[in-house]
């Protein structure tokens, strides 16, 4: 069972193409820092490929035939691609999915207010988070305003250099004496990750107010600064924070890590590298025998819910448009296609982190730099809430990876009992087809600044790519 370490099997020309593949990724984690964002630059990368959106073909009375090449879009925050194989849909297809949101904190339908001079954002926060991660670091807002007559304001402040950041603060260590005796967990509540977006009461803006009136903007005068701002650069007034969705997340770009400049850091890896290795798998493979598939959905960190969640029919739905166009429709059809089908449910993996290595067992556990992860199975307290892959299944997978030299290694998120987690892989089982946990390894997970090897963000895209090729069951 002995593992080599993927950067020893690379040659001088491939080693290029890693680096050459990371500056590629760290591109798109710094443009897609939410969802919708994700899904813009995605959509941009699929339609230079020739992917057109599946409405517009059924729009025009089109068809569908192999080698075509579609998409449908769910709410801008889910995705779905395909591109039809030669052999028929109900044979099953080869499947990649991975999520597309993050851990973050959201801001509120109420939030801006003012305390003690400052004037805050309310937020509460989404997914998994060590809260006390999240205090002091620089901060950017995204997302979007959407005003009542439909017109959508977008915003992105913080990542441009010039930009002003946002932050949440901290209780200086010389009077943290009680605060450090709480449990981590205490530390810093949820209610106190607010952040601060302003100082300025509005009148020192105002020093020739012309009457009594406009002087005696006294009250909240810097929360009506931060109004004043909302008007004057974006046109939305207080109200519009109801039809919001915007996201604090770390400002800043993703890094190259180490003076060997072998992993990358940078915020919301968990789960865009493996939707970025999804995706460029998928735009590499023209021809397929078997119709590709490519899902990338949101809300993978809050249990898969809503519309735009795995958990939708959005999928199926997209899938019997897709069916219907290639004259291969029928509701038996769908069915058999789904359980025929092959997935491989992308998303990363824990890490051997050697400073807490108690936490790990280190004969099943991923390693940085170990290739492409497959969890067998994920969960908690006795494998509870996981997909289990068959072992038919996963042997078909070790033969398909060693025909292309794919570097690969098999992995839990931890030692059994501390803990756990879950992906879509099981939501996809339900149909009744082979599915596996697969991805990248990550340190230091849902932390504000993830890490992750270049060497295994490269070797997940080449093991996508023989999935998509060879995969059948
Ligand atoms: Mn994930
Ligand atoms: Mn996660």
């Amino acid at each position: 069972m002995e593992k080599k370490n993927t950067w020893e099997t690379y040659n001088k020309t491939q080693l290029k193409a890693v680096d050459a593949f990371a500056k590629e990724y760290m591109d798109f984690l710094n443009k897609g820092k939410t969802e919708r964002e994700c899904v813009d630059i995605i959509v941009n990368m699929l339609e230079k490929e020739g992917y057109r959106e599946l409405e517009a073909v059924r729009k025009e009375g089109g068809s569908l035939t192999a080698g075509d090449k579609v998409y449908a879009v769910c709410m801008n925050k889910a995705i779905a691609a395909f591109q039809i194989g030669k052999k028929p849909m109900e044979e099953g297809m080869n499947i990649l999915g991975a999520h597309i949101d993050s851990p973050r904190l959201d801001v509120k339908q109420n939030p801006l207010y003012e305390e003690g001079g400052f004037a805050y954002l309310d937020t509460h926060y989404y997914g998994g988070v060590k809260k006390y991660q999240w205090v002091t670091i620089p901060l950017a807002l995204h997302g979007v305003i959407v005003k009542k007559d439909g017109t959508t304001v977008e915003l992105a402040i913080g990542e441009a250099e010039d930009d002003p950041v946002f932050f949440i603060s901290d209780l200086l260590i010389h009077l943290a004496q009680e605060q450090l005796e709480k449990k981590a967990s205490k530390v810093i509540e949820g209610e106190a990750l607010d952040i601060i977006i302003g100082n300025k009461p509005i009148l020192i803006d105002q020093k020739d107010a012309k009457d009594k009136e406009e002087k005696s903007l006294g009250k909240d005068a810097v929360k009506q600064g931060i109004l004043r701002i909302l008007e004057e650069y974006y046109g939305v007034e207080e109200e519009d924070f109801i039809s919001a969705e915007l996201e604090v997340v770390p400002a800043g770009k993703a890094r190259e890590a180490g003076l060997d400049r072998s992993m990358i850091l940078a915020y919301g890896q968990d789960d865009r590298v493996c939707a970025f290795t999804s995706l460029k798998a998928m735009l590499e493979v023209n021809a397929p025998v078997r119709t590709s598939c490519l899902l990338l959905t949101d809300k993978e960190e809050i249990g898969s819910v809503g519309a735009t969640g795995m958990r939708s029919r959005f999928f199926e739905n997209a899938l019997a448009e897709v069916m219907n166009l290639a004259g291969e429709y029928s509701e038996l059809a769908l069915r058999r296609t789904l359980a025929a089908s092959c997935m491989l449910s992308s998303d990363v993996s824990s890490a051997y982190d050697p400073s807490y290595a108690s936490s790990f067992d280190k004969k099943n556990v991923a390693y940085l730099g170990g290739g492409i992860v497959f969890n067998k199975f994920t969960g908690s307290r006795g494998k509870s809430g996981s997909n289990d892959a068959n072992a038919e299944y996963l042997a078909m997978l070790r033969d398909v990876f060693a025909k292309e030299k794919i570097n690969f290694q098999t992995a839990e998120l931890g030692k059994v009992d501390l803990g756990g987690g879950g992906t879509i892989a099981y939501i996809l089982a339900l149909y009744g087809m082979n599915v596996i946990d697969s991805g990248v390894a990550v340190l230091n997970m849902h932390a504000p600044h993830e890490a992750t090897s270049k060497a295994d963000v490269f070797e997940a895209k080449r093991g996508y790519v023989a999935f998509l090729k060879g995969a059948e069951m």
